[in-house]
């Protein structure tokens, strides 16, 4: 099938370099050129909002799909009006805005942090007293790695996070004191089966995914279980076709939902070399209607993300159980260059792979 995929970065590189294989070619829209993707499919220059640009771009495509979130939700409705786009766009609406993503979480009876709206100085100031101190103050809309927070522990901290963050509607929520950061990928196939991956196990370092880990050690049965139901039950609720991650805290043994995207996720890079089926292939599978693949894992896997600089390659490469993808991408500060997996990782190995990883940081 011809595949058209919104955004060209690398999640979209590694759409193509899973789905090529199947048999499917690649194009991609997005506001510049990319060199992600540039020797995997010709890329339509436009804006998001150039709804002639989407459709020209729709008509050349069987089914489209974004490797991002914050596609406008009436670009990705004016597609979908002519021709199939994978996740639903109620995907992208539920998820695009932190507020509405965690009221429909909890209809769903999945629990999140402690959260309330606000959208004045004099509202952020009665909803960090209503939620308590500390606190972690968000926009609504737009935040990513991190970007877009303030942590928040007097009404002073409050004030300024509103002149800080903009002045824009924010959501303010209850800091967790979690154990560790986990993430369920999930899949759901065109005929409504749905598949989750082991958890992984997420170190951030300034807001930025570092290293990701799957199967996440020491998981519980129950744990597992909760996982996979919380990741059923959005999947089926949103009537989701393609590939969805949620973010999750593990604390007290439980686990509570921060955020979904609506896309293939860095936390699930490592089932490239770890899983028998990619979380890129599952989400090309599913939205060309294939079966899903197997999601099990062949061996433990580890990743971490290369970012603003790459590590010494010839140090990595002595690695021997070391997979380096690279995705094309000219250095700059806070820049994802790449990221490596070592495949049933030593902790020798481990240890050497993060220090030089640190060191190139
Ligand atoms: P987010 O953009 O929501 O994924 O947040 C980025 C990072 O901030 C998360 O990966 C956590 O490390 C931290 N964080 C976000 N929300 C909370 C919270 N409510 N309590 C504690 N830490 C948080």
């Amino acid at each position: 099938m011809k595949v058209g995929v919104l955004g060209a970065g690398q999640l979209g590189r590694m759409l193509a370099l899973a789905g090529m294989p199947l048999g499917h070619t690649f194009s991609f829209y997005d506001t510049a050129e990319s060199p992600c993707t540039q020797s995997l499919g010709p890329t339509t220059v436009g804006r998001f909002d150039d709804e002639k640009a989407l459709a020209a771009f729709a008509a050349t495509c069987d089914v489209v799909t974004y490797e991002f979130e914050n596609v406008p939700c009436n670009a990705a409705h004016a597609i979908n009006s002519k021709l199939p786009v994978y996740p639903p766009p109620r995907a992208l609406e539920v998820s695009q805005d932190r507020v509405v993503e965690k009221e429909f979480l909890q209809s769903l009876d999945i629990p999140t942090p402690n959260f309330r709206a606000a959208s004045s100085e004099a509202e952020l100031l009665d909803a960090v007293s209503a939620v308590g101190t500390p606190c972690v103050v968000k926009t609504r809309r737009l935040g990513y790695d991190g970007k877009g927070q303030a942590r928040v522990a007097s009404p002073d901290d409050a004030r300024r996070a509103w002149r800080e963050l903009g002045g824009v509607p924010l959501i303010v929520e209850a800091f967790v004191p979690f154990t560790r950061e986990l993430s369920v990928i999930g899949v759901r196939g065109q005929d409504g089966k749905t598949k989750t991956y082991p958890l992984s196990f997420n170190i951030h370092r300034a807001g930025i995914l570092h290293r990701s880990e799957i199967p996440a050690p020491g998981i519980t049965p129950e744990l597992s279980r909760e996982a996979h139901q919380i990741a059923a039950k959005v999947l089926n609720e949103l009537q989701y076709v393609g590939v969805l991650a949620i973010e999750l805290f593990e604390v007290g043994g439980k686990l509570l939902a921060n955020e979904m995207a609506p896309r293939v996720h860095n936390s699930g890079h490592a089932t490239i070399d770890g899983s028998v089926t990619s979380q890129f292939e599952n989400h090309v599978r599913a939205i060309t209607g294939m079966e899903l693949g197997s999601v099990v894992s062949r061996c433990p896997a580890v990743m971490y993300n290369t970012i603003g600089t790459l590590p010494d390659l010839t140090r990595v490469e002595t690695l021997q159980n070391a997979k380096i993808h690279l995705y094309g991408k000219e250095p700059r500060p806070g820049r994802k260059l790449g990221h490596i997996t070592l495949v049933s990782p030593s902790p020798d190995d481990d240890k050497a792979l993060e220090s030089l990883i640190r060191g190139a940081a």
